[in-house]
């Protein structure tokens, strides 16, 4: 593949050309661009960009990308920065574009349930628009308030409530791209069926800014929701947590919108916090999180309790907390949330969010374990998540200033169990910079080639987010 040349055109040129395109608001350079825009929340940070690009609207950008693409000079797209992978991190001397001021609500179509939005509006934002309408956004995840739809959809985000509702990209019926010659594609569908040869906005879902720039969006609404029956299950092992979730999914008909696992380190870390709540007590195997939104929540309320009872009386659950108040199902939701606040107790950490099928999970966690155990004695290691969707995320650390060598050896050991039990790398978080030497061990060689013919055709000067998923 043709890579962005290693000769790049001259800063002013290029900063005068973007000012030219789009005005001087627009564009910034040198001690004007913040360090904010350095990095996401990984921590790798590579160099300072030579030129900020801050659009206002989908011509903007197509004028930008079209100025970039002239001069061959890498663009990185920004969201809300909040990415973990380190897909929206500048190298020394790119273009950063930002979509922040592509924050505009554009409309609600309530006969249709959809909601069409601009690329930089927060998620918390697109929630709320829906709410009310009586509608619900079902995506939803910890960065809500920071993150921007056009972020979620650029790295097919996962979240809280796949179970019920499925990831980003199932909630995106519409899209519009940018692609980075600046050509714009318009595919801002509002059905739910559209069977018109190849599905187009696939290509810019979950592809973390490599194919070219969202600017806009037409996401499926779902019925509203007015609040939830929320438990928190204590139970003897994960055997116990798959019939807990077979069960819940038949008697509650598909309705659950969460099922979240913390294995008993996690749920001590998460409750010795200042100010949690320990709503059971700490010392067995494995805890669940579950969750039934629904319209009218107290007309689910014995259909619910009777599936905890039902857990009880088979000796699935050992203990269980109904929430009886909203401030209850938030105090259970802060334990499953707390992750960011015990980062730094164990910095620096290693964070890992794989998938595997659902029933070997178990295996999975066990493996880990032992390989830990007995390959990196000392460094903490915690398991938690999203486990009715398969997703296991586990934080170890802290880790020892040994150059990289220990984060290798854990990332490879635990990789390996992965590949062995036909997992993901990368469940919902992306693969970005960190992931990319593991790619391999969850995609083939004919899937990789083929990711790299797609990347040629669109973006034949390797332009857009280069380095990110692929080596450039
Ligand atoms: P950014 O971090 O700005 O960018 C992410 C990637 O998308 C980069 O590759 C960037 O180049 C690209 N990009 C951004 N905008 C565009 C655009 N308009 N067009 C093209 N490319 C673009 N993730 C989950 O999936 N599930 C979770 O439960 C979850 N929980 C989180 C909790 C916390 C506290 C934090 C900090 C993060 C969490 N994340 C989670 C990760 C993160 O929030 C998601 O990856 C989110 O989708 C990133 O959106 P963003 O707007 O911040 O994107």
């Amino acid at each position: 593949m043709e890579v962005v040349s290693d000769i790049r055109g001259d800063d002013e040129m290029l900063a005068t050309r973007l000012r030219a395109a789009l005005g001087d608001d627009q564009v910034r350079t040198g001690e004007a661009i913040s360090d904010r825009y350095l990095g996401d929340w990984s921590t790798e940070r590579r160099g300072r960009p030579a030129v900020l690009v801050l659009p206002r609207s989908t011509e903007d950008v197509s004028r930008a990308l079209a100025a970039c693409h002239a001069l061959r000079r890498p663009v990185v797209p920004q969201g809300g920065l909040t990415g973990l992978a380190g897909g929206a991190v500048p190298d020394e001397g790119a273009v950063v574009l930002s979509l922040e001021r592509l924050n505009r609500i554009e409309c609600l179509d309530a006969d249709s349930a959809t909601l069409t939005v601009q690329a930089g509006v927060p998620l918390q934002a697109i929630q709320e628009a829906a709410q009310a309408a009586g509608f619900l956004c079902g995506l939803d995840l910890g960065a809500r308030g920071s993150c921007q739809i056009g972020g979620n959809i650029s790295t097919n985000a996962g979240g809280n409530r796949v179970i019920r509702y499925g990831m980003t990209r199932d909630l995106v019926l519409g899209l519009e791209a940018v692609l980075p010659d600046g050509t714009v594609l318009s595919m801002m569908n509002q059905m739910g069926k559209n069977n018109t040869g190849i599905d187009l906005k696939q290509l810019f879902i979950g592809s973390e800014g490599t194919l070219g720039v969202v600017t806009r969006a037409v996401l499926r609404l779902h019925p509203g929701i007015s609040g939830a029956n929320t438990a928190l299950v204590a139970l003897d092992g994960f055997d116990s947590a798959l019939k807990l979730l077979r069960h819940a999914r038949q008697a509650l008909s598909g309705q659950v919108s969460a099922f979240e696992v913390m294995w008993r380190d996690y749920y001590q870390a998460a409750t010795s916090l200042e100010g949690a709540r320990a709503p059971l007590a700490a010392d067995y195997p494995l805890y669940v999180l579950l969750d039934m939104q629904s319209p009218r929540p107290q007309d689910d309320a014995a259909r619910f309790q009777g599936v905890l009872e039902h857990a009880l009386e088979q000796g699935w659950a050992q203990d269980a907390a109904i929430a009886q108040s909203h401030g209850d199902a938030e105090a259970f939701w802060a334990l499953r949330d707390s992750v960011a606040e015990m980062l730094p107790k164990l910095a620096p950490t290693l964070n890992f969010d794989v998938s595997v099928p659902i029933s070997r999970i178990g295996t999975c966690v066990e493996r880990m374990r032992a390989a830990m155990e007995s390959g990196f004695p000392g460094i903490a290691h915690m398991y938690f998540g999203h486990v009715g969707d398969g997703n296991v995320h586990i934080v170890a650390g802290p880790l020892p200033a040994d150059g990289g060598l220990t984060e290798h050896g854990i990332e490879e050991a635990f990789y390996t169990i992965v590949r062995d039990l036909s997992g993901s790398v990368s469940a919902e978080h992306g693969i970005g910079l960190h992931k990319r030497p593991w790619l391999e061990y969850s995609r083939s060689p004919a899937e990789i080639q083929l990711m790299r013919t797609l990347k040629q055709a669109l973006d034949p000067q390797g332009i857009m987010n280069p380095g990110k998923i692929l080596e450039s």
